[in-house]
This record gives C-alpha cells, structure tokens and sequence, in this order.
C-alpha cells in the first residue's frame, strides 16, 4: 500500500490518548513510506496526524474543500494541497487519491467519511481495505451497534467483517498492509 486516507476528528478538546494515536499513526505510515491523504486542515486529530507524518519526513496530501477553506485553515508545509470546489468532490477525490483508508476516533465528519467509504465498499464501488482505529475502546458502542445490525439482519455479516478493527496504530497499519483487499 502506497498511500492511505486517514479520516479523523477535528476537535481540538480531546483528550492525550487520542492525541498520542494520532501521534504514532502519523509517524508509523511515514516510517513505512506510505502517504497520507486527509482533509487538509491543522485542527484536532487532524493536525497531530500530519504534522507527525511531516516531522517523520513522510508526505502528506492535503484535500480542502472551497467552503471551509477559510473555516478550517489548511496546515502549513503540507507536500501537496488540493482545494475542491465543495464537500462531495472532496470526498471523490480523497478516495481516489489513497490505496486504503483509516478513521481514528472522530465526531459526525469522521463518522460520515468512513460510512461512505466502507458502503462503497459494500456496494463493489472499490476494493480498498477500510480500517478503523479504536483507541481506548472508543467506537466499541458503535461496532457493538454493528453486531446487533447483523443479528437484526439489517447488516450482512461479510459487509460487517469489511471493517479492519485494532487498537494500536502499529498493528491497523500492519493489517491493512498485509491483508489483501476484500469485497463482500
Ligand atoms: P469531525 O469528526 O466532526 O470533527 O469532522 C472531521 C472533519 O470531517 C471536519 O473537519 C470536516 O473536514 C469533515 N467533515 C465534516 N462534515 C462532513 C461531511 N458531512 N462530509 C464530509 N466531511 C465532513
């Protein structure tokens, strides 16, 4: 895997664990040469992530839309930075942009790109690994909420099984890197 695109949260109120994750998977991808595609901006999770991947002499591509360009603010000294004209050719371009993807713990922007991408994959649009990274237990409700889709038979359980789950930074980099594509 050449490059990854790493959906995280913004918000700048969280706690040190959190921080320390994004600390570690920013710098563990750089250390493995792999890129890293994100949102762009400097805040929350987000800025940790990158600033890490840069400090590790990874590169790391930056993809802002128009509209919170001036919201968000894009980090300085990214490798490249691509503005979209709004939200929806963002989310294209990322995609198309990374050979997998990653979310770390977030609020509803993280929570809506990774549902995108893993129902993409759901549907046969990609066949890039989906992994999520829960740092402390924190979507642990949310695939509990998962498993109970798939007793209610809302959720198959292969589409389920797209999602590559693990604690550490270190063992999600490695899963994605080691494990072939899936689709259900
Ligand atoms: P959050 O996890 O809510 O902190 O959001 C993380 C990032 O996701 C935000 O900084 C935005 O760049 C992005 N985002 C927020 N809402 C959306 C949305 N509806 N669709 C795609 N990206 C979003």
């Amino acid at each position: 895997m050449k490059s990854v695109c790493v959906f995280c949260g913004s918000s700048e109120r969280v706690g040190k664990v959190y921080r320390s994750a994004a600390r570690r998977l920013g710098a563990g991808l750089a250390e493995r040469g792999i890129d890293i595609v994100y949102g762009g901006g400097a805040e929350g999770l987000m800025g940790v992530l990158a600033k890490a991947a840069l400090a590790a002499g990874g590169r790391v591509i930056g993809v802002l839309p128009e509209q919170l360009a001036e919201k968000e603010g894009a980090l300085p000294g990214l490798t490249t930075l691509h503005i979209t004209s709004d939200l929806p050719s963002r989310k294209k371009l990322m995609a198309e942009l990374a050979e997998g993807f990653i979310a770390l713990p977030g609020g509803y922007g993280t929570l809506e790109e990774l549902l995108t991408v893993v129902s993409w994959a759901e549907l046969g649009l990609h066949n890039k690994p989906c992994g999520l990274l829960d740092t402390a237990d924190y979507y642990q409700l949310f695939l509990d909420f998962l498993d109970d889709a798939v007793a209610a038979g809302f959720l198959k359980r292969k589409s389920r099984n797209l999602l590559y789950v693990e604690q550490k930074p270190e063992e999600l980099i490695e899963a994605l890197c080691s494990r072939p594509p899936t689709s259900p």
